[in-house]
């Protein structure tokens, strides 16, 4: 097996996987028909699961146990409230939904909707998944060089290099949709 076949930075791997919580419940996961395709070293992948891909090649599969501080980190900081009127009016305003808010600092930072009361949003900017275990099974599909644009991007453009829409995936349009003023200068991001 040469070098030029296995995960190794400035390579794309395409990945089937599915992440649970360890006790069988699926918390996300890609299908077989729709692999991940992701430009390893570049952080597209949490720190944990990019460093057990590595070195791994196609028709391989890994189980991948990644501990909260290799994952989506320690929770850190209270969430926070906000009034439904200070969301833009297209704003999608549902549990789970991220949104991009800057800091008091300038910062760009993602937050997530965890609850809904009313005209009351909390909104926390931990990961849904941070303080979890992750546990992953992940089959290796697919391997290829990079393209000179995806290593400048720092991402893949899918299996063939060149889908390329600058959207990132429908999760980042949504939130750059929500991307607020309101939240900047209602918000306390102090815990930041
Ligand atoms: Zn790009």
């Amino acid at each position: 097996m040469s070098d030029t076949e296995i995960i190794a930075a400035g390579k794309v791997a395409g990945i089937h996987y599915v992440l649970t919580d360890g006790k069988g419940k699926v918390l996300d996961q890609s299908t077989e028909e729709h692999p991940m395709y992701y430009l390893h070293g570049h952080r597209n992948l949490v720190p944990g699961l990019e460093k057990q891909l590595a070195g791994k090649k196609v028709g391989d599969h890994v189980t991948a146990v990644v501990p909260p501080e290799e994952g989506y980190g320690r929770r850190q900081g209270k969430a926070q409230q906000m009034r439904r009127s200070e969301f833009p009016e297209d704003a999608v305003i549902e549990v789970g939904a991220r949104f991009m808010v800057k800091t008091r600092e300038d910062q760009t930072i993602p937050v997530w909707i965890t609850k809904i009361m009313g005209n009351t949003v909390t909104i926390d900017h931990n990961h849904p998944l941070a303080d979890q275990t992750l546990h992953f099974e992940v089959d290796v599909l697919f391997l290829r060089e990079a393209t000179e644009d995806e290593l400048t991007h720092g991402h893949s453009h899918g299996k063939e290099g060149h889908g390329h829409s600058h959207g990132h995936g429908q999760e980042e349009e949504n939130a750059d949709q929500g991307a607020d003023q309101d939240a900047d200068e209602q918000s306390d991001h102090d815990a930041v």
